[in-house]
């Protein structure tokens, strides 16, 4: 029988028989104390969770999920995606480790390693994002335990050859962890290329809704797997019933979600790059975009997130350009059902290498709308742009 696609996966754990009559989705049990009916079995596992930091059944069913998607022998839930993120590097690095990453990495998960994990003897080495496997490879000392790989890369869409860092970081006994957000868990399958730990903020398209906050962690290797559980054991970290049942709710129209909005990012993406107004799209999935030759040779989806960058334009201009868009909301977070836009110039300039681009750059995320009436909202968009370049060119009055 050929492998079951994710489509049926995901939902067909709702419809599994031998349960007795039940509803097709678990109740929101929300619980800190679990009770026992014998003082012996009070600590006994097999008859479920023994308190509420156990998860109660919607977790449990979305981390087995999460498990069988990723590939993983197990998934963790945590409180949010930057926890999926700093709980694999906390469980992993000890004092003197290093850790390279891209420039390009998550803001967050960069104050993370230079703040809270430089205040611990963990020093983090930043390579360019468009740094070649060689190059990467080259920056490993024999200090550094941990290669953390975000592919594509945030704001810039770089994508590093995950296969390649993989394999020959697992010969020189360096550790992989990436952040798969963008692929939500379904377009790359980081540990079938030999990445050991993969994370995704469950905030974005599993969450899918833009109404929760939540990380999933998912590994193979029993001894990696035993130092991330303890890790959040030690941590006390937990998610909320209802924010679990939430997700669980997600999970099931994720493909579906994914797929319709990487089909409308592909459709606004390309009618941008055609814009006078537009330098450049950051997409791998459109053809000459950064990272689209990667991207085509290991992805079989999309996320609905691009960069794009204008030709010149100040400030003034891409706030212009956002204030006269209706339908794409101003806000941060993305994978929701809903179309948003950032302005990211100022985030560039938090990297040591900040790349050369030739104007202004913009973030747009693609949401379940008809993608016409996104391309008629970002006409208006270009009209206040050009509006404001046309005003900066006469002479001052
Ligand atoms: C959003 C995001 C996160 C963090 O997710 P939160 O749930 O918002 O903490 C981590 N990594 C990447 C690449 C993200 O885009």
């Amino acid at each position: 029988m050929p492998p079951i696609s994710d489509r049926t996966r995901l939902i067909a754990g709702a419809t599994r028989r031998g349960q007795g009559r039940r509803p097709v989705n678990p109740p929101v049990e929300r619980a800190s104390t679990m009770l026992s009916d014998d003082p012996a079995r009070m600590q006994d596992a097999s008859d479920g969770p023994v308190y509420g930091l156990d998860g109660t059944s919607a977790a449990r069913e979305l981390r087995a999920l999460l498990a069988q998607m990723e590939g993983g022998t197990d998934a963790f839930l945590v409180p949010s995606g930057l926890a999926a993120v700093t709980v694999p590097l906390t469980a992993l690095l000890r004092p003197g480790d290093e850790v390279l990453t891209t420039d390009a990495v998550y803001g967050p998960t960069r104050r993370f390693l230079t703040r809270h994990l430089a205040a611990r003897g963990i020093t983090a080495r930043f390579h360019p994002a468009d740094a070649s496997t060689e190059a990467v490879l080259t920056a490993i000392t024999p200090r550094t335990r941990l290669l953390l790989i975000e592919a594509p890369a945030s704001l810039t869409f770089e994508i590093a050859d995950a296969p390649a860092l993989a394999a020959a970081c697992r010969e020189r006994g360096v550790l992989t962890v990436m952040d798969n957000t963008w692929a939500a868990g379904l377009a790359f399958r980081p540990l079938a290329h030999g990445v050991d730990v993969s994370v995704q903020a469950l905030t974005k398209y599993v969450g899918g809704h833009s109404d929760l906050l939540m990380g999933g962690i998912a590994a193979g290797a029993p001894s990696v797997l035993r130092a991330i559980a303890n890790t959040i054991e030690d941590m006390g970290w937990h998610v909320s019933p209802d924010d679990a049942w939430l997700a669980l709710r997600g999970v099931r129209t994720l493909p579906l979600r994914y797929e319709a909005q990487a089909r409308s990012a592909l459709t606004v993406a390309q009618w941008l790059k055609a814009q006078p107004e537009v330098a450049d799209v950051l997409y791998p999935p459109l053809p000459g975009s950064v990272g689209h030759d990667l991207w085509r040779r290991d992805f079989d989806g999309a996320a609905s997130l691009m960069g794009v960058v204008m030709k010149g334009g100040d400030t003034a201009a891409a706030h212009a350009f956002m204030r006269a868009l209706s339908l794409f909301g101003m806000g941060y977070s993305w994978g929701g059902f809903e179309s948003l836009t950032t302005h990211e110039t100022p985030q560039l300039a938090h990297r040591q290498h900040a790349p050369d681009l030739s104007g202004q750059l913009l973030r747009l995320h693609v949401g379940l709308e008809d993608p016409a009436d996104l391309i008629g909202d970002l006409e208006k968009g270009l009209k206040a742009w050009r509006a404001l370049q046309d005003s900066n060119l006469q002479p001052s009055a």
